[in-house]
């Protein structure tokens, strides 16, 4: 029984997730990941291989598992090392790279990121810090002569130029220094995290997230506190910011949301939520929805944007993480009772769709009347971002903007709450409760991740022509629905005014 630094890290954020991953994978792996989940090991993977070529030539550990060949490769004095692994009586690491330096006659430790170098830099630095400490404590443990301690991660303020820049796509940071500082108390937190994770009986009682809002609960929540019902107290929309009304409320029994006490001090949204959770009445502030639908004119086109997060710039223009916009969808309702038309479009090809997208948008958005989306930050940001990647449609890019107007809009002001929403403005959410014959579940694509990641399966060959061909049908329907979507939504509050 060995422990890995992955362990260690996932026992870092939470001790008990790492113990039911260890010995309970049958809990651990009953949901299989998210699309947006495997898109970030896919990242990382790409990610780690192209920083190999920082070091070129080196030699590749292919096995995991092969400490004696990694340690062959050691006492050989190899200069560059890529996924060397090491182990010790308790603990076992894979490192991403490993080079000899002559002058010191020590290895130099790279460890990769696939994280751009400017986000949330505080707390990220502290857990790269436990991260490098974990690996320099096992690497000094078994004897490899260990000089610097590198963190590698995405220079935030990379742009593309032609061929990708290495040198300068890459960061470099020194970490050493942070680490050794660290070094006493990490080695102190592994013991603990070993003596915690090989413990036989399963830790008693509620995890920690029974005092955390939902957004912050694992997949293991519901076993780890069967006694809390799938609607509770932690689906208070916001209550994760007020932690200590939470704790209020679990510290006397409460978790069922229809059991919160009347008199509790609550935020108006927060109440209403409880209110028609237990009355099953939908709230109708019927002005206030006259007043937004009064700021839409027609032709009205309902638009929709799929995206890719690339971490490795694909095209000039392109900054790590940049979105590119590949495919969009719109209906146009061209007046009052008008006849509704659809229009999309979607670029499989290899070079930059930017080009292609903004002419499509010129030629299927009606030049006047609102452009209704959900969600606007997200939509406006990519035009922006095009407007800028291509100075010369940035005049048409901005005044799409200003014709922008959000459908989430009535919904977050709570113009209309209905207790299926519960507590909250996502369009699959709000979709079901008010259109409920329309649904993503009969769709092979149900949701945003999976559209972005086939799109790239589609434009690097990962499928068969047949199999590409099926899933850009997929890909346009999912889309198109999105749109199709918000014109019932849109109906429905005109219906209800
Ligand atoms: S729900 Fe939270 S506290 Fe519970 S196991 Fe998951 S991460 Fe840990």
């Amino acid at each position: 029984m060995k422990l890995s630094k992955t362990n260690y890290l996932i026992y870092r954020g939470c001790g008990k997730n790492a113990w039911v991953r260890i010995h309970r994978p049958d809990i651990f792996k009953k949901y299989p990941l998210s699309a947006f989940e495997e898109g970030i090991i896919e990242t990382g993977n790409e990610v780690d291989i192209l920083a190999r070529q920082l070091f070129p030539g080196g030699v590749f550990v292919e096995d995991r598992y092969d400490f004696e060949y990694t340690k062959k490769l050691v006492e050989e004095k190899n200069l560059v090392i890529y996924q060397p692994v090491f182990e010790t009586e308790k603990y076992q690491i894979a490192c991403d790279i490993v080079v000899w330096n002559k002058d010191t006659e020590k290895y130099d430790l790279y460890e990769v990121k696939a994280s751009n170098s400017g986000e949330d830099k505080k707390k990220k630095d502290e857990l790269y810090t436990q991260d490098i400490a974990f690996q320099y404590i096992v690497l000094k443990d078994s004897g490899v002569p260990i000089g610097k301690l590198y963190l590698t991660r995405l220079n935030v303020e990379y742009v593309r130029n032609g061929d990708l820049n290495i040198n300068e796509f890459f960061t470099k940071e020194d970490f050493t220094e942070r680490v050794l500082e660290n070094e006493d108390l990490v080695r102190e937190e592994m013991q603990m995290a070993y003596d915690y994770l090989f413990q036989e009986d399963e830790p008693a009682g509620h995890c920690d997230c029974i005092t955390k809002g939902r957004n912050g609960h694992c997949t293991t929540f519901e076993y780890s506190n069967p006694d809390v019902p799938k609607y509770s107290v932690h689906d208070i929309s916001r209550i994760g910011l007020s932690k200590r009304k939470l704790e209020e409320l679990i510290d006397s029994g409460i978790y069922d949301i229809l059991d919160v006490p009347e008199d509790m001090k609550l935020s108006d949204k927060q109440l209403n939520q409880i209110e028609v959770a237990r009355s099953r009445e939908d709230i109708i502030e019927r002005e206030e929805i006259q007043s937004f639908l009064d700021t839409i004119e027609y032709p009205i086109a309902f638009f929709d944007y799929e995206t890719f997060p690339s971490a490795i710039p694909r095209f000039d223009g392109y900054s790590p993480y940049n979105q590119i916009p590949f495919q969009f969808s719109v209906h146009v309702l061209d007046k009052p009772k008008g006849e509704l038309t659809h229009e999309e479009f979607i670029y499989t090809g290899e070079g930059n769709p930017d080009v292609p997208v903004i002419e499509a948008l010129q030629k299927l958005i009606p030049g006047k009347g609102s452009v209704i989306v959900w969600y606007k930050s997200f939509e406006m940001s990519r035009n922006k971002e095009l407007g800028k990647r291509n100075p010369a449609f940035e005049t048409f890019l901005s005044s799409l903007n200003d014709r922008i107007i959000d459908l989430e809009d009535p919904f977050k002001d709570q113009f209309y709450v209905h207790p299926e929403f519960k507590g909250k403005t996502s369009i699959k959410y709000i979709l079901p409760a008010l259109v409920p014959e329309l649904s993503y579940k009969e769709l092979d694509i149900q949701e945003g991740g999976t559209a972005s990641n086939t799109w790239n399966r589609i434009v690097t060959g990962e499928y068969s022509e047949e199999e590409a061909g099926r899933q850009i049908k997929n890909l346009l329907k999912y889309c198109e629905l999105d749109t199709f979507a918000m014109v019932e939504i849109f109906k429905f509050l005109q219906r209800v005014v």
